[in-house]
């Protein structure tokens, strides 16, 4: 090992703990990587060099006093829809191009109280919809093992600042597959918690009922820790959950045996890239040689998941962007005769193509004579499909597919078909609709681009999903392949 930005988390804490090097130096070798690398990646909207280095030496004034925890001195990057006081906080979308919040969300409250160190906010499609990251108002995001090709989105900026070794950990959020998805794409591993497990606290917001903020990392430890960070009750979200602190990292033992694992046939889709299959496959069978035992289950509404999120997101978007009218925050036009007329075209001016669909989307599906047919209709379509897992996890411990049918694609390739995006996250979504636990591990390569296996567990399953995960990390060098970049 050459470089400090080449380091997990856990490697830069045993070196910050045993004083090998500080924080300032940890942080300044995450920034000379940026400096490398970014102008290609294009993984931040923003970068915070000087107030990093602040919290640097605050972390190592910490640290000599004996008040150090597990984030103290790690260099992060916080994705552009997570409230950061003082720090602009975009969405990578013009309406809020100009924000700069006042208060900070309850995750990074709690990363930086305990010394973690902002190297800068992620780039993502604008207000988390879409799949690729082009939709960012500023600038597509390039996946680093591959810089024609996209990242995967939303939070395809925490991916690619930790595939491209920018990052050590990132935070990103996950409405559909915005964590594990780009995760897959750029071969690093990603987690979305159990809905309520992590406050949404300061997370702007795009779908309220499933929108969950994750770490995206360098493997499964290091996202245990960050979720130890994390994690937790707060009374500023009304659904997070009220449940015992959970010690993440401990779940993390590297025995699978007797787990059993089942596989959903329904998640290897037609369509499905013949490379990802293999890989998966094969996966599979080294978590059997672990001492898992595997078996076929079936999720039946999984067909209906998709068309069921396109109701439910747009939805619960088309009424959390109603906030943005040109009155209270962001971007606002005034020069017009009349107080409708300055909203429309605030809206008009401030949102991207993509929001736009969403919003006209969901108001459609709410309006009246519709509301039925559409909203209460995917409502009850929810239930069924949380009833096919509670079903399914009666008989196995945790499901094992494909996170994306696809490996990462060339920018441009799927812009001018929005269906053709929505159908990337159909092995994504379902998760998000029935409020589970996912994550993605890489498991291969197809055509030289990163593979993601995605492993699913019951609610509040996390330790398992991580310990399994880290066990196939054990097991295998995937995770630790790297572009060359
Ligand atoms: N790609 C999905 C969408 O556009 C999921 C996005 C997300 O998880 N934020 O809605």
């Amino acid at each position: 090992m050459s470089e400090l930005w080449q380091l997990t988390l856990h490697e830069a804490r045993a070196g910050l703990d045993s004083g090998s090097f500080s924080a300032v130096d940890l942080a300044r070798s995450c920034f000379e990587r940026i400096a490398q690398v970014e102008n290609r990646v294009k993984a931040f909207v923003t970068l915070t060099e000087s107030h990093a280095l602040q919290q640097a030496e605050q972390a190592d004034r910490a640290l000599s006093e004996g008040r150090g925890g597990p984030m103290t001195g790690i260099p992060v990057q916080v994705k552009d829809l997570i409230s950061t006081r003082g720090i602009a906080t975009t969405c990578s979308s013009r309406m809020l191009e100009n924000y700069v919040p006042v208060y900070d969300a309850t995750v990074w409250e709690k990363l930086s109280r305990q010394g973690a160190v902002l190297l800068g906010k992620g780039n993502m499609d604008e207000f988390a919809m879409g799949s690729s990251c082009e939709n960012s108002a500023f600038f597509p995001t390039h996946n680093p093992w591959d810089l024609d090709r996209v990242p995967g989105g939303s939070s395809g900026g925490a991916a690619a600042s930790v595939a491209a070794d920018e990052a050590i950990v990132a935070l990103g959020s996950d409405t559909g597959g915005s964590i594990r998805q780009p995760a897959s794409l750029c071969g690093v591993v990603g987690l979305k918690p159990t809905y309520g497990r992590v406050s949404r606290y300061g997370l702007i917001a795009f779908a309220s009922s499933l929108d969950q903020i994750g770490p995206v990392g360098k493997n499964a430890m290091d996202c245990a820790i960050t979720m130890n960070a994390i994690a937790g009750y707060d009374s500023r979200d009304s659904t997070s959950l009220d449940l015992p602190a959970t010690d993440f990292a401990a779940s993390i033992t590297g025995d699978i045996k007797g787990l059993r694992l089942g596989i959903p046939g329904e998640y290897f889709v037609d369509g499905m890239e013949p490379g990802v299959r293999t890989a998966v496959e094969t996966a599979i069978k080294g978590l059997e040689s672990l001492g898992a035992s595997v078996e076929p289950v079936s999720l039946p509404t999984t067909q209906y998941a998709l068309a069921c999120y396109y109701i439910i997101a747009p939805s619960e978007c088309s009424a959390n962007l109603a906030r943005y009218d040109g009155v209270k925050f962001g971007y606002s036009y005034q020069d017009t005769p009349d107080m409708w007329q300055a909203m429309e075209t605030t809206r008009q001016q401030g949102f991207g193509p993509e929001v736009k669909r969403r919003i006209m989307l969901g108001a459609y599906a709410l309006s009246a004579g519709y509301y039925d047919a559409y909203y209460l209709k995917a409502q009850q379509v929810r239930t069924l499909i949380r009833q096919d897992f509670a079903r399914v996890f009666e008989q196995v411990d945790a499901l094992v597919t494909p996170t994306s049918p696809v490996v990462a694609f060339p920018i441009g390739e799927k812009t001018a078909d929005p269906v053709q995006m929505y159908l990337i996250d159909v092995c994504t979504l379902p998760i998000n609709i029935a409020g589970l636990p996912a994550m993605s591990v890489p498991c291969g390569f197809s055509d030289g681009l990163p593979v993601g296996m995605q492993l699913i567990g019951p609610h509040l399953s996390e330790g398992m999903l991580l310990n399994l995960a880290s066990a196939y990390e054990q097991a295998t060098e995937w995770h630790k392949a790297r572009p060359g970049i």
